[in-house]
C-alpha cells in the first residue's frame, strides 16, 4: 500500500500552494476590511484578473476537458488543489471552469452557455432547491409546461449560490408531474436572465449569500433543454455529486490553516506563567484536531480516488462529505477556543471561518442526507463494510 503522492501530484499541489501564498493570501486583510463594510471580498473583475494570472501560472479549468482548454485533472489532484484553496478565506477559485453538467450541452448551447462560462465572460447558477423541497429534491413543484416550440416556466427556486450575479440559470423543473421528478418527470433548462426571471438576495450568517429565483411565466425555447426531456433529476444529482468531494477537500485546507494558527497561539500565549500549550486541555484539542483532520484527508482522497477508478463514488463521497464537514466545524471551534476572547473578535478571521463552515453541514446534501445514503447502501447490501478492500 502506498500513501505517497506521485511526483506529478506533488508538483501541481506545490505550484497551487505557491500561487495562493504569493498572489491570494496577501489580499486577506483587504478582504476582511471590505466584508466588514458589507462589501464583497473580491468583485467580479478582480476575481477574473486573479484567475487570468493563475492561467499564466498554468491553472485553468481543473476539471475542464483539454479540448476546451482545460487541465482535465484526475479527481485526486483536484481534491489536493481544493485543499490548497481552503487555506485562504479570500473567495478565490481557479478559472476556466463550468458546471460539470454543462458539458451535456448541444453544440449551439455550448457556444451560448458553456464556452463563455469557461472563459469567465458569463456566470451560471444551478437551481434545484425550492421553498418546499431541499433534501427531498424529488418533491420539486417548479413547473415547465410545453407551449408549441417553447416551454413556460413558473415557480420559485431558493438558496441558489451565485443566483444574484448569474447571467443564466440551469433550472430543474417538473415537466411531467405524473411520472414524478425522480422517474423522468423533471427536465433541466438553460435560462438566460434576459428571459425575465428575477433574483432576490438572501442574507445568511456567511459572507456573500445565495438568492431566490422567481419565474413568472418565463418563456424558454425547446432548444434550451439541457440533455434530454426527463433527464433533469439525474443531471441534478450529477451536479451535486461533484461537490461531495470538493467541499470536504476545501474543508481540509481550512482546518489545516486554523489548526496551525491554534498551535502558534498555544506556543506563544502565556497564562499563569506558562505557555497555554503546556496544558493538557489545550494539547488534547490539538491532538483531536490533527487526528480528525488526518482521518478526513484519507476519507476524501479515497472518495476522489474512487472517482478516478471509474467506480460508483457516492458511498465514499458521502462519508467524506459527512466527516469532512463535521471535522472542520469541530477544528475551527477548538481553534477559536484556544484563541480565547481574540478568537471571538473580528481582528482575526477565525470567527469568519466559524460562520462559513457551518454551511458545509447543510448544502449539497445535509449531514442527515449523507447518513441516509451511507446507511441505506449498507442496509440494502449495495456496499460492504470495508469498501473496496473488503
Ligand atoms: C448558502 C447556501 C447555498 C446553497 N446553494 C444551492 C445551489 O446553488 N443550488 C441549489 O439548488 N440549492 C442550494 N442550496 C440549498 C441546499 O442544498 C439545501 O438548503 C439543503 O439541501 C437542505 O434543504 P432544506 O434547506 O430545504 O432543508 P430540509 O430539507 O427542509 O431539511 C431540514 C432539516 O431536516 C433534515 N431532514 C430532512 N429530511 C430528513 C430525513 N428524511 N431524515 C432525517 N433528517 C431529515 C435535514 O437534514 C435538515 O437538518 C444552498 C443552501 C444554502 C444555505
Amino acid at each position: 500500500m502506498d500513501f505517497a503522492l506521485s511526483d506529478e501530484e506533488r508538483a501541481i499541489r506545490d505550484t497551487a500552494r505557491d500561487f495562493i501564498t504569493r498572489e491570494v493570501m496577501p489580499l486577506e486583510q483587504e478582504v476582511l476590511r471590505r466584508e466588514r463594510a458589507h462589501r464583497p471580498g473580491l468583485d467580479r473583475a478582480e476575481l477574473r484578473e486573479l484567475q487570468l494570472k493563475a492561467r499564466a501560472f498554468g491553472f485553468w479549468g481543473l476539471a475542464t476537458p483539454e479540448e476546451y482548454g482545460g487541465m482535465d485533472l484526475p479527481a485526486v489532484t483536484q481534491s489536493l488543489i481544493w485543499t490548497e484553496l481552503g487555506r485562504t478565506f479570500v473567495p478565490f477559485r481557479f478559472g476556466g471552469e463550468a458546471d460539470n453538467i454543462l458539458f451535456h450541452a448541444t453544440e449551439e448551447q455550448k457556444r451560448e452557455f458553456l464556452l463563455p462560462t469557461i472563459e469567465g465572460e458569463r456566470v451560471s447558477c444551478f437551481a434545484i432547491t425550492e421553498p418546499g423541497a431541499g433534501s427531498d429534491a424529488a418533491n420539486i413543484r417548479f413547473r415547465a409546461r410545453r407551449d408549441g416550440d417553447d416551454w413556460i416556466l413558473d415557480g420559485e427556486k431558493t438558496f441558489i449560490t451565485n443566483g444574484n450575479d448569474a447571467d443564466f440559470a440551469i433550472v430543474v423543473a417538473v415537466t411531467d408531474p405524473e411520472k414524478g421528478a425522480r422517474h423522468g418527470g423533471a427536465t433541466a433548462f438553460l435560462v438566460d436572465r434576459a428571459t425575465g426571471w428575477r433574483s432576490e438576495f438572501i442574507q445568511t450568517m456567511g459572507e456573500g449569500g445565495p438568492a431566490s429565483l422567481i419565474f413568472d411565466g418565463v418563456r424558454v425555447p425547446h432548444r434550451n433543454i439541457l440533455g434530454e426531456v426527463g433527464q433533469g433529476f439525474d443531471l441534478g444529482m450529477q451536479w451535486i455529486g461533484k461537490g461531495r468531494y470538493t467541499i470536504p477537500s476545501h474543508a481540509i485546507g481550512i482546518a489545516e490553516r486554523v489548526l496551525q494558527m491554534a498551535i502558534d497561539h498555544a506556543n506563544t500565549r502565556e497564562t499563569f506563567g506558562a505557555k497555554i500549550g503546556t496544558n493538557q486541555a489545550i494539547q488534547w484539542m490539538i491532538a483531536d484536531s490533527e487526528t480528525e483532520l488526518e482521518a478526513a484527508r484519507w476519507l476524501v482522497l479515497r472518495a476522489a480516488w474512487t472517482v478516478d477508478q471509474g467506480m460508483d463514488p457516492r458511498h465514499a463521497s458521502s462519508m467524506g462529505k459527512l466527516y469532512g464537514a463535521g471535522m472542520v466545524n469541530r477544528v475551527v471551534d477548538r481553534a477559536l477556543q484556544i484563541h480565547g476572547g481574540m478568537g471571538y473578535t473580528r481582528e482575526l478571521p477565525i470567527e469568519r471561518w466559524y460562520r462559513q463552515v457551518r454551511l458545509y453541514r447543510i448544502f449539497e446534501g445535509t449531514d442527515e442526507m449523507q447518513r441516509l445514503i451511507i446507511s441505506r447502501d449498507l442496509l440494502r447490501g449495495y456496499t460492504r463494510i470495508g469498501g473496496h478492500l473488503a
